[in-house]
């Protein structure tokens, strides 16, 4: 943005903010990617990300974007003709599923209405009447950037294990990692898939999978025909920390930092945090007098916020203004929601003061674009987060001292 002092506010669910401790990190000469100190970095970011998805088992770093991560998820563990069953919870929901479907799977597509998460009992209902076992894979996305609203994951496991069908579990965590709990190996998923420039508060161009043994089994004798995607080639050089082609070296350093990062706030701080900040987002909105778009608190995302635009406003028209006025992105609403929404990112580089300055300029927009609404949701929130300072003062208290 030229012609703007301060930073640009880039309160879009992803790509979210890069903290300066990350862009100092990447901010390095690229070095050969077969010698001995990469390697180094390379096991250091393996098993870091490990400590991200919570999992013991391999976690698998592409140079990609997170669709390409949402494909290497699928070649490897599926088969053309293979019936999977997905959830439409929103926009990046009915994307996977096409993908799905033109790579050759049979897809059953649970409708839904962009305002609710997948529903276990549905799950469930459908994989009990799979009576042969067709169903291959149940494939949900935890966090729906679209909608700001989480699945949750552990339910949906369970309706899996209760009607005792032995479909892999493949979830795409792509906005959700590292803002939102979620625990790959507790929660028994098969495949989860993620990328760097969202919760992981780093660029865009690193794509992940975390995968367990019955997916690792499953892709060792079937899936489909790959080569750039292939987990086994990847898992070979990984053991040593290296990789079968060149990777994306200035972005390993940042992951590095970024996982540090992560771990000296401590996870549950980081979760806590993010849950803090959104609950704060929603009393603003709902003071303002307008409607958060997740229907059900139990699936409220701690990621992002969408906000319904009351009838005869126009949310793009919003956005624009806030942008050109305050140097501030909002994201815009997707497909079926473009100009019905805009959503307010919460997530990774963020703490209280980022988003009360976020949610003044929303406010301000909102009076300047004669939007009506009641003043003072900021006011709101702060109060929200001052009740609520206590707590993290304890937190960074500890963390001071350990
Ligand atoms: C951003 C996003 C994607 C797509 O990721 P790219 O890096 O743009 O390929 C997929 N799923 C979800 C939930 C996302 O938020």
């Amino acid at each position: 943005m030229t012609g703007f002092q301060g930073r640009h506010f880039l309160q879009i669910p992803g790509p979210s903010p890069v903290p300066d401790r990350v862009l100092r990190a990447i901010d390095m000469p690229v070095i050969d990617h077969r010698s001995a100190a990469f390697a180094e970095l390379g096991k250091a970011v393996l098993s870091g990300s490990q400590k991200i998805f919570q999992t013991s088992g391999p976690v698998i770093i592409f140079p990609s974007s997170g669709t390409g991560a949402w494909e290497a998820a699928i070649v490897n563990t599926l088969s053309a003709g293979d019936k999977v069953l997905m959830v439409e919870t929103g926009h990046f929901a009915t994307l996977w599923q096409k993908m799905a479907r033109r790579l050759g799977l049979d897809v059953e597509f649970i409708p839904g209405d962009w305002r609710h998460g997948a529903d276990p009992a549905a799950i469930g209902e459908h994989l009990a009447q799979d009576k042969d076992h067709a169903i291959k894979a149940v494939m949900v996305v935890h966090n729906e950037t679209s909608t700001g609203v989480t699945s949750r994951i552990a339910l949906i496991r369970k309706a899996i294990d209760d009607a005792k069908h032995p479909a892999l579990l493949l979830v795409d965590t792509i906005s959700s990692l590292g803002s939102a709990d979620y625990r790959h190996e507790e929660w028994g998923v098969d495949v989860t898939v993620s990328c760097s420039q969202k919760g992981f508060m780093l660029p865009p161009g690193l794509g992940f999978n975390a995968i367990s043994e019955k997916a690792r089994a499953k892709a060792k004798t079937g899936g489909m025909p790959r080569s750039y995607w292939d987990w086994e080639d990847m898992l070979k050089p990984n053991a040593d920390g290296f990789f079968p082609y060149t990777p994306a070296t200035n972005l390993l350093y940042g992951l590095r930092e970024a996982i540090a990062m992560m771990l000296e706030e401590g996870l549950e701080n980081v979760f806590a945090r993010h849950k803090r900040l959104a609950a704060a987002t929603r009393e603003a909105v709902t003071h303002w007098g307008l409607e958060v778009l997740c229907q059900n608190p139990e699936e409220y995302s701690p990621v992002l916020t969408a906000v319904v635009m009351p009838p005869g406003h126009d949310a793009d028209q919003f956005r624009k203004i806030v942008l050109e006025n305050f140097n501030m992105s909002l994201g815009a609403g997707l497909t079926k929601l473009s100009g019905k929404v805009f959503r307010i990112g919460h997530l990774g580089e963020c703490n209280e003061l980022t988003l009360l300055a976020a949610l003044t300029g929303i406010e301000m927009g909102l009076s300047i674009a004669g939007v009506p609404h009641r003043a003072g949701g900021v006011d709101a929130a702060m109060k929200l987060l001052e009740d609520r300072t206590s707590a993290n003062a304890a937190n960074h208290l500890k963390l001071i001292k350990t």
